[in-house]
């Protein structure tokens, strides 16, 4: 939409009105393609062609000549023999696995028909009609998949505890309240496929014994918010959600809560007290939401790549989702491929698919003939990784190994040209503005290492101010309450671990 798709879509219609073919041509809004360097894009089927860049004037070609005529036009990126007029971008599609994406750009998001049409709701049947509670928790834990909201805890294990608790009353959540600065992985999910997680924690309430379910999504995300709204609705017209679903006895639906925009309400203990109309702060763990979540019951809350998984893994099966990926993260996880990079987009690919994979083939290597500094993984809360990383299969274990972490997905890649001070010193902006203020060590740190980058950033820094910054960092680390104010300081420590000799030249060259 931001590229002008609205006026692509607009203009095919009333092109196929012209050439008198609009009722043998469906023209159908998706959601993202993945490939956002290289929007607006248009795919016509059967043939399979793949148009990128496109403009008003060749929506009109491409009706008046492909539709009318069987004839592509310009901006081809591919077509079905894989013919195309831009043959080495097609690698931004060839190492990449869609599984959580994998209605995406495919079918219409606003159309219920469309997702059952590719297996939708099969799973709920199963986990309905075929499977016991225990049943399907065994199949989420056997299939290895753990948590990409950023913690990676196995899921299997989390649904397993939801279903011991005791209680009547459970709750399912769903995180959408994606917030780092880069990452649109969860939008764009929502806004392409938001049945797979309407589909997914209705499972999950099946599996726990819950009847009420709730997506927790930020306001600023008004497109994924109305995709949502409808498909829920078509989700309950269908028998899909309320009461006695397909006849099997079992209640469950979902409400939406919207989100005003902080970023600590994406943590897990404060994203609950805001649904619960408190204000939004962490509390401390334990006890665990899956034990005592929204107003004291037991609550499993997932994100939403982790709930779109699911439905695939019951019909696929364990074993299959078991073979994706490496020994320690099973699946293929998505990222948000951002800043100096070629093709920007929203690549989906198997755990264990090096950076070098993702930034040089997928990503199509640095802009503007530029070389390569870093990439920021894990974003206010991760770490900058260099050259020596770009090898390493990355999975949970590989990036925290690397001094950095998986986060929710978002990756911005920094070229020569990008300073890393300033690069820590946006982060911890970012985190001054975020940090609710409960306790003092993020209240008070992120300010005081705020202020430090700041004072050498303007050249007025000294080496103590160096050493006042890994100290704070150290102690934010040991001794905040939540995972912000304890990450908090990762970019600016894991830039001063890598390209010190920058800080210092900051210091010691007075600039
Ligand atoms: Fe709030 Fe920061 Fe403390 Fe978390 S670490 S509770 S965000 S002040």
């Amino acid at each position: 939409e931001s590229s002008g798709a609205d006026n692509i879509f607009n203009t095919l219609q009333t092109a196929a009105k012209e050439a008198g073919v609009n009722d043998k041509v469906q023209i159908v809004k998706t959601g993202c393609f993945g490939f956002c360097e290289k929007g607006p894009i248009v795919k016509v089927l059967p043939e399979d062609s793949f148009y990128v860049e496109v403009k008003p004037s060749d929506a009109k070609e491409i009706i008046e000549e492909q539709i009318v005529k069987g004839r592509e036009v310009k901006r081809l990126l591919y077509n079905k023999d894989k013919k195309a007029n831009q043959v080495e971008e097609i690698e931004f599609y060839q190492k990449q696995l869609r599984i959580v994406l994998r209605n995406c750009g495919v079918i219409n998001p606003e159309n219920i028909e469309e997702y059952i049409a590719r297996d939708g709701y099969l799973a709920l049947e199963k986990a309905l009609f075929s499977l016991t509670p225990q049943q399907i928790v065994d199949e989420i834990k056997a299939s290895g998949l753990r948590g990409r909201g950023g913690a990676g805890f196995p899921t299997g294990l989390k649904w397993e505890a939801g279903l011991k608790a005791a209680g009547d009353v459970k709750y399912v959540v769903c995180n959408a309240d994606e917030g780092d600065p880069g990452a649109y992985m969860d939008r764009s999910t929502i806004e392409g496929d938001p049945h797979s997680v309407i589909e997914a924690m209705t499972i999950c309430g099946k599996a726990i014994g819950a009847n009420t379910g709730f997506v927790y999504i930020r306001a600023e995300y008004p497109l994924a918010v109305d995709r949502l709204k409808i498909a829920l609705n078509q989700a309950r017209e269908a028998g899909l959600l309320g009461k006695n679903i397909l006849g099997s006895g079992f209640d469950f639906d979902i409400e939406i809560r919207l989100g005003a925009g902080a970023f600590v309400c994406g943590e897990e203990t404060a994203l609950l007290r805001s649904i619960e109309g408190q204000r939004g702060m962490p509390t401390p763990k334990p006890p665990f939401p899956a034990q005592s979540g929204l107003w004291g019951k037991p609550t499993i809350i997932n994100n939403v790549e982790t709930w779109a998984n699911i439905p695939v893994i019951l019909n696929k099966g364990a074993e299959w989702f078991g073979k994706i990926g490496t020994a320690d993260s099973k699946g293929t996880k998505v990222f948000a491929l951002t800043g100096k990079v070629k093709n920007s987009g929203l690549v989906e690919v198997p755990m264990g698919t090096t950076l070098r994979e993702i930034i040089f083939e997928i990503g199509g290597g640095i802009k503007n003939g530029r070389k390569f500094k870093g990439v920021q993984t894990g974003g206010p809360s991760g770490g900058i990784l260099t050259e020596e990383a770009l090898d390493t299969p990355i999975d949970f274990g590989a990036l925290t190994r690397l001094g950095s972490m998986m986060g929710s997905g978002g990756m911005i890649v920094m070229d020569e040209d990008d300073c890393v001070v300033d690069v820590s010193k946006f982060y911890m902006e970012f985190c001054v503005d975020e940090s609710c203020g409960k306790c003092s060590p993020c209240r008070i740190g992120t300010h005081q290492i705020h202020s430090l980058l700041e004072k050498i950033s303007r050249g007025n820094g000294s080496m103590e101010d160096l050493d006042k910054i890994k100290e704070i960092g150290f102690a934010m680390q040991k001794s905040s309450l939540c995972a912000l104010g304890q990450s908090a300081p990762n970019p600016t420590l894991s830039t001063i671990k890598k390209f010190e000799d920058e800080y210092v030249a900051h210091i010691k060259d007075k600039k």
